[in-house]
């Protein structure tokens, strides 16, 4: 194969993950792709290229773009914007759940492995957030149910046992709740009220320690710790 070989390019929507600026205007970024799960991509001269990134490269909004594959791997060539969400960068408690919501999605997307869902799912995240509607942790259920891995709310995931029982816990590293017998004491000793909202339609949101829980939740299924949990 010659150095100079490259795919037919490919069309894609995304949002944009992780990214990292790197030499003068060249990124580094996590693309989360409708088309192709998560993409990760070289962006060459985003700054400077005007034609080509008539809107640059940023976190919370949707685009349209075109990926090369070459030897080095993906090269995003260029990307058109098709949805901003304006309002979320300008205060700090609409960014750090946007950023919340953008992790927990770039986590659980796998690389190059369909699943529209999830990034379907984070793009009506962020039109929420930037209607000033603030759902993490509704969001963080959904995006774990989606992505396989739904927390187990009904039952004890041991024994199978019903609440309301006094002493039950979730587990956060076991992403489930789980009877007295079963619990050891280990998690977040659940409320009427905790119990009320895993059976609801999650519309308002639960105590902040179950929140909490559940992005642990996720750390743990992906062995990462969430760089916006100080910020929740
Ligand atoms: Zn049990």
């Amino acid at each position: 194969m010659p150095s100079s070989w490259k795919s037919e390019p490919e069309e894609i929507t995304f949002l944009v993950g992780e990214r990292h600026q790197y030499r003068d205007s060249d990124v580094m970024a996590r693309l989360l792709t409708l088309e192709k799960g998560a993409v990760t991509v070289v962006a060459r001269a985003v700054r400077r290229s005007r034609r080509r990134f008539p809107a640059g490269l940023e976190p919370y909004a949707v685009y349209s773009g075109t990926i090369v594959r070459g030897r080095g791997g993906w090269e995003l060539s260029e990307a058109l914007l098709i949805r901003e969400f304006f309002s979320i960068s300008g205060k700090l408690d609409l960014v750090s759940t946007a950023a919340c919501g953008v992790w927990v999605t770039s986590v659980l997307l796998q690389d190059e492995e369909p699943e529209p869902r999830l990034v379907k799912l984070l793009e009506g995240y962020l039109d929420f957030c930037s209607r000033g509607h603030l759902l993490p942790a509704a969001y963080f259920y959904a995006a774990m149910k989606v992505a396989g891995f739904p927390p187990a709310l009904r039952s004890c995931m041991e024994c199978g046992a019903s609440p309301p029982v006094p002493g039950w816990f979730y587990s956060p590293r076991y992403g489930g709740v789980r009877c007295p017998s079963h619990s050891r004491g280990e998690g977040v000793m659940l409320t009427e009220e905790d119990l009320r909202w895993f059976a609801s339609s999650k519309e308002e949101e639960p105590r902040r320690e179950i929140l909490m829980a559940m992005l642990e939740t996720v750390e743990h299924l992906v062995h990462r710790k969430a760089p916006c949990s100080g910020l929740l």
